[in-house]
């Protein structure tokens, strides 16, 4: 890898770009230094050796790794954890309970996941393999990880999944939010909400976002993508924007607009917010548009 995938937040919080199927800025992971290491969402499972050229870049070898916190089970986020502790030999797995199971036999979710994105999609992303479930410590709704030097609290952060935990630094006042909080691509420069089927639960996203919002970070890291300086804001702006998204699909769909129709209705929002032409729509941006009406259609099925 000859170009730096790595950036330095503080002495001791790195973020790592896993260049998701190729695409920079899209997925973050973050490493977080104490006496112990710990990698705070892994990647697909295609970005493995991209994810390991960052700690080398960051001079980590696999072998300093002390915890890999997969943050939910979606395969941006948990996708590579397999795979990276097969070369990682002390590295155990902190993950939500709910999400335990499928780190442990994954076929389920990759089925899920190619209904969702197609086998063409699912084969660029990687499959994951099946983590074992010794080396898996699970989180109900909260548990504290002593790295030396940086305490983390991991947090049950339902919503977007119910398998999902965010992370605070307390010493940082940093807080991982995993997808608590909404879609930033640099490259498109406005909030999009991230609501992929099939778990979406809009009330339990909000009041995530109200908890979290509530231990008051300095800091914001969002694995799609970034550092964030406002975090009470953008906490706030993932609960109204996904409410307005879920809102505008009901309606909508009760005039009986196809998912397609109303896909490129959101998108047309999102470029008049953005200020940009069609032309200029990031094609991963397309993707999470489509997979956030997918989401919300899904969710509506049963909350009409
Ligand atoms: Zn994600």
């Amino acid at each position: 890898m000859s170009r730096l995938t790595t950036s330095k937040i503080s002495d001791r919080v790195y973020l790592i770009d896993t260049l998701a199927i190729g695409d920079r800025n899209t997925v973050a992971a973050y490493l977080l230094k104490g006496s112990k290491l710990a990698l705070v969402d892994v990647g697909y499972a295609s970005s493995a050796d991209v994810v390991l050229a960052g700690l080398k870049e960051l001079n980590v070898e696999p072998s300093d790794v002390d915890y890999l916190i997969p943050t939910h089970v979606h395969l941006d986020h948990g996708g590579g954890t397999g795979h990276l502790l097969e070369r990682m030999p002390k590295a155990k797995v902190i993950a939500q309970e709910r999400g335990v199971p499928h780190l442990i036999d994954p076929s389920r979710l990759v089925q899920s996941a190619t209904s969702v994105f197609g086998e063409e999609m699912i084969r660029r992303f990687g499959t994951p393999k099946e983590v074992p479930a010794e080396r898996i410590t699970a989180v109900g709704e909260e548990m504290h990880l002593e790295l030396g030097g940086l305490s983390l609290t991991a947090i049950h952060s339902p919503g977007h999944a119910p398998h999902q935990i965010s992370v605070y630094v307390e010493e940082e006042k940093v807080l991982l939010a995993a997808d608590a909080v909404g879609i930033m691509y640099p490259s498109l420069g406005v909030l999009i909400p991230t609501t992929p089927p099939p778990s979406l639960n809009p009330e339990q996203l909000s009041s995530t976002a109200e908890k979290l919002s509530q231990l008051d970070p300095k800091l914001l890291l969002a694995p799609h993508f970034g550092v964030r300086t406002d975090p009470k804001r953008v906490l706030a702006e993932t609960t109204v924007k996904t409410n307005e998204w879920v809102a505008e699909t009901r309606e909508m769909k009760k005039r009986g607009l196809s998912a397609d129709a109303i896909a490129a209705e959101l998108k047309s929002g999102v470029l008049r917010e953005a200020g940009l032409q069609a032309g200029d729509f990031p094609r991963y941006a397309d993707v999470s548009v489509r997979t956030n009406v997918m989401g919300i259609m899904h969710y509506l099925e049963k909350n009409p």
